[in-house]
């Protein structure tokens, strides 16, 4: 499946989450899951969506090089495809992420979707940026709903694989996101509060089908 759409599961309810990936895991390219659902069920969840999609585990990381690793060690374990790290808290927090990944590929935070992102991360973005190629991360976190900024970050890398959530619930749209750089959108409020899931991906991926990078 070509899809370029990467669904955040944000709740706590493990029957719903397995259901949606049971109804979507094939149509899109990968669920995202974030604390609510690992909270709840533990970091088993990431084995059981797997069996429907690739699963990016949304942990934030931010925390000193050991605990990373640990981190990082158990949901490789459980076959994440993928995790989202920060890379405010520096080289060694950031290079202890990625060598602990191992195949499992990292995503590193340099900017946010959400208006307080404007007072301490945004600032820092270049740098942030400047620093996750360094460490090697696969990609960047780069917002939908903040166009100038998502072709800034592009404009700084064009190696890098921009995941970037801001679509739907958060303003950003699927095609302008796209247009100025995005290669993977994150879609969560808008999929999951749907009537019906599978729909809303396909208006999604037909939305994007036409962009190449
Ligand atoms: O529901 P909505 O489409 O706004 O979900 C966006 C998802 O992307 C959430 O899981 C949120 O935690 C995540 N995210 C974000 N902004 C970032 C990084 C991740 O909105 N910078």
């Amino acid at each position: 499946m070509d899809s370029k759409l990467v669904v955040a599961v944000d709740v706590f309810d493990c029957d719903f989450a397995l259901d949606l990936a049971r109804e979507i895991g094939k149509e899109v390219f990968a669920l995202k899951v974030n604390w609510p659902l690992l909270m709840v069920r533990g970091s088993s969840i990431v084995s059981e969506l797997s069996r429907y999609a690739r699963v990016i585990c949304d942990l934030k990381i931010a925390d000193i090089p050991n605990t990373n690793r640990l981190i990082v060690d158990k949901v490789s374990g459980e076959g994440a495809w993928g995790v989202i790290s920060h890379s405010f808290t520096g080289e060694d927090s950031l290079k202890s992420v990625v060598e602990a990944a191992g195949d499992t590929k990292v995503f590193s935070v340099v900017a946010m979707s959400h208006p307080g992102a404007s007072q301490f991360i945004h600032p820092r973005t270049d740098e942030l940026i400047d620093l996750s190629i360094k460490t090697g991360v696969y990609g960047l976190i780069a917002p939908g709903n903040n166009y100038e900024m998502l072709s800034g970050i592009r404009a700084r890398t064009n190696e890098l694989v921009l995941l970037t959530p801001g679509i739907g619930a958060q303003g950003g749209t699927p095609e302008e996101a796209m247009r100025h750089g995005a290669d993977l959108l994150i879609v969560g409020r808008a999929i999951y509060n749907a009537e019906k899931p599978i729909e809303e991906v396909r208006r999604f991926n037909s939305a994007i089908s036409q962009f190449r990078r």
